[in-house]
């Protein structure tokens, strides 16, 4: 039995494959604490996990903070990142003091996770919610014009909240010592060797476990005519405008459409909807997965795991440069096509080639067969136990 310290940043993406692991620690007897924010609270009980309550440590964002946040800049993240590391560091102390954890399991860019795994000399296993990262990979994931001189520009202002650690104990070189893993760090990624960028570069501290997920489901296709799911995530999904446009290409396909459209979509303003068409704010993802036929996706790499998990072929709509290299990878394997345009007419003829082309269902089958053989959340799970890894 140990007694082991989850960290997670406030977001879903980060912290749902870390659920499935966490309850299976504690399915093996181990004493699991969860250190989060509310709007998990339900989903890290329901994994038999200790919730812990981060919220007073949440810091109060001006408007052009939020903005930047909503925009997923990294510069704001980043800053947002230190801020909580600063006022969490009593709350911390005082934790590592009486919980005494024997492993911390930290989401990659929980800085308040892995800087006092660091000072506290715990043993780490970081969680990557995307794929592994270090200088070959990122070159994959190569960074567009705009995310470069968001960098760029935010450095010095990312570097002075960066010496406001110092007087924690916590002496960090760049920003990038922090998020950057390096080969001998232990590390739990949600996806196969062969499915990930430059897997030949990484360690043997790398556990490519496959997709955490909870369900239990089979890919279960049969049915009287096609299911098109269409999702954009739970972090930029206010794209009314482009669901809208998906209604309109697919109303006169012989198809059921689910839309998971967050709270973006006034389903009032839409009126009456064909009766194929059902939009929710949000759905049981892997359930949809499970019988859908394509996936149109913003390519998170949760969603992009989870659809291969189901044996499900993508139209591939990217937003940022880490979803740009799952879509890549996506693509490289054969079970998606990017969306070249997104016009009613560019989505009718990508789902249309997706449906017609029997060879994007075979890659995601061959795919689902690759994760399924992968030793998954009970692997996660034995690994943590038994870190360090030397
Ligand atoms: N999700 C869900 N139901 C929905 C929409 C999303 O369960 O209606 C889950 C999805 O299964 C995935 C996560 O939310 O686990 C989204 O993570 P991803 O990395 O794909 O994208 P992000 O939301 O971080 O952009």
């Amino acid at each position: 039995m140990k007694k082991i310290a989850c960290f997670c940043i406030p977001a879903h993406g980060h912290t749902n494959p870390m659920l499935p692991v966490a309850a299976e620690l504690v399915k093996r007897g181990n004493v699991v604490r969860f250190y989060s924010f509310d709007e998990f609270e339900n989903k890290i009980s329901a994994a038999g996990a200790e919730y812990i309550s981060c919220d007073a440590f949440l810091p109060t964002l001006t408007k052009q903070e939020e903005a930047g946040l909503k925009k997923v800049s990294t510069t704001e993240m980043t800053i947002q990142d230190i801020r909580i590391t600063s006022s969490m560091n009593d709350f911390l102390e005082k934790e590592f003091q009486s919980f005494q954890p024997d492993v911390v399991y930290t989401d990659s860019v929980c800085f308040w996770g892995k800087l006092n795994a660091w000072k506290h000399q715990v043993p780490m296993v970081v969680s990557t919610s995307t794929f592994a990262f270090n200088q070959m990979s990122s070159r994959y994931m190569k960074s567009s014009l705009k995310e470069m001189a968001d960098l760029l520009f935010g450095m010095p202002r990312v570097s002075k909240e960066l010496k406001k650690l110092e007087p924690y104990g916590f002496h960090v070189k760049n920003v990038f010592s922090l998020i950057q893993n390096d080969n001998d760090t232990d590390t739990i990624v949600y996806t196969s060797r062969r499915f990930q960028p430059c897997a030949e570069s990484f360690s043997e501290h790398y556990a490519f476990v496959g997709p955490s997920v909870f369900s239990e489901l089979q890919p279960e296709k049969e049915k009287e005519r096609p299911l098109i799911y269409i999702s954009l995530g739970t972090v930029i999904n206010d794209r009314p405008d482009f669901y809208t446009k998906c209604m309109d290409a697919l109303k006169d396909l012989n198809a059921d459409v689910v839309i998971s459209g967050g709270n973006a979509i006034d389903r009032e303003a839409l009126g009456e909807l064909p009766e194929q068409i059902k939009v929710y704010p949000y759905v049981d993802q892997l359930a949809v997965l499970a019988k859908a036929d394509v996936f149109i996706t913003h390519c998170g790499m949760n969603s992009v795991s989870e659809s291969l998990y189901m044996a499900t072929p993508m139209v591939l709509y990217p937003q940022t440069n880490e979803q740009c290299a799952v879509a890549r990878r996506a693509t490289e394997i054969g079970a998606g096509m990017l969306l070249a345009e997104d016009s009613s007419e560019g989505i009718r003829a990508a789902v249309q080639e997706i449906l017609n082309n029997k060879a994007y269902a075979n890659a995601a089958a061959d795919c689902s067969a690759d994760f399924r053989a992968c030793s998954g959340p009970a692997g996660a799970a034995e690994f943590i136990e038994n870190a360090p890894h030397s």
